[in-house]
């Protein structure tokens, strides 16, 4: 008898040593940096070979900025910072210039930001002067007692904290005036004048996103958006929820998230990603194919994310057409739009 429970005691301690050697080996890289420019209905037609050359040209320079800023041994949370002000800068994206019209033919924006290496995190909702949201939600984190500030009071915080202010109309761009007419005649069309129901699947996103890990292994995820055209009511999206569009654990993984914001809300999709690797064993591809091709895509959710796992895995997933994205590690380069170009 107490031979046949060593053996099993040997088998048992066998299996359990093999399940071990399965996980993946962490190799964590000096940094790692990822970043999208929304995800949508974005057609080939249109982004046409000049065009995608544009796009693709403010996203490497958002990500030179960024991996210069890792190179030279600089926090992730500066990294995502300077990173999305170049973005928010550019009238390409929908957030900062290029931010999309509210039904009233204004601009509110919304940004979010968090630090994993101590779960601080930083918000604001419904800003319509300040020039770089993103760095408004970091004061928040830093500067205040709270996570999320909205409308002339989030406004009024961050013209107290010395940030740089703009006009309202310094967001406006014929592109996005035009896709606000276009929405507003499909609303009268199909009788939805609630503003409860977007033009979705001619709706094209540009939320702007970014996630970094260190050389100290801190890992920050950033997001700023101008939200969805002809939103009223002061809706607000996922961009500015802690958990929603944006989470970040240096014990598990960052993760910026674009698309229909209520549904990113209600499956809580940032914060997901993040409990997939503390509570399960898949991998950070797995938890982003679960999430994004599975829960999202049944329930009729269309957006895409990014992530970065502590180990530096980079994961840039969608379930739309395509997605404005690209990512830096020593020696790996890539950015793209649709699937392969
Ligand atoms: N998620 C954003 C929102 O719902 C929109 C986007 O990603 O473009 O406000």
């Amino acid at each position: 008898m107490k031979y046949l429970s060593f053996i099993l005691l040997l088998i048992f301690i066998s299996c359990k040593t093999e399940n071990k050697s399965t996980k993946p080996v962490c190799n964590k890289p000096p940094y790692a940096i990822v970043i999208h420019g929304g995800a949508g209905a974005i057609s080939k037609k249109r982004i046409t070979p000049k065009k995608s050359k544009q796009y693709k040209a403010v996203l490497n320079a958002a990500l030179d900025k960024g991996e210069s800023i890792l190179k030279s041994g600089g926090s992730s949370m500066d990294a995502v910072c300077a990173t999305i002000e170049i973005l928010e800068n550019s009238h390409l994206f929908n957030a900062g210039k290029g931010a999309v019209f509210t039904h009233d033919g204004t601009h509110e924006l919304d940004a979010s930001i968090m630090d994993g290496s101590n779960m601080q995190a930083g918000a604001v909702g419904g800003v319509s002067v300040v020039k770089n949201p993103i760095y408004a939600a970091r004061k928040v984190m830093t500067n205040s007692a709270h996570v999320l500030l909205t409308g002339n009071g989030a406004d009024e915080f961050a013209i107290k904290e010395g940030l740089g202010t703009v006009p309202n109309d310094y967001f406006d761009t014929k592109r996005r005036k035009k896709s606000l007419k276009k929405a507003i005649r499909k609303e009268l069309e199909a009788h939805q004048e609630t503003g409860y129901v977007y033009p979705w699947p001619e709706f094209k996103y540009g939320t702007v996103g970014c996630v970094a890990l260190d050389n100290q292994g801190n890992i920050a995820a950033g997001t700023s958006t101008g939200g969805m055209t002809n939103k009223r009511y002061n809706r607000l999206g996922d961009s500015p929820i802690i958990g929603a569009g944006t989470y970040a654990n240096n014990n598990t993984c960052g993760v910026s998230c674009t698309g229909h914001g209520e549904y990113f809300i209600r499956y809580a999709v940032a914060h997901d990603m993040s409990a997939q690797l503390e509570y399960t064993d898949k991998s950070l591809a797995e938890a982003a194919q679960n999430i994004i091709h599975t829960k999202l895509e049944n329930a009729g959710g269309k957006g895409g994310i990014i992530s970065i796992d502590k180990c530096g895995n980079v994961v840039m997933d969608y379930n739309t057409k395509g997605m404005f994205r690209g990512y830096r590690k020593p020696n790996e380069s890539d950015v793209k739009i649709f699937e392969n170009e």
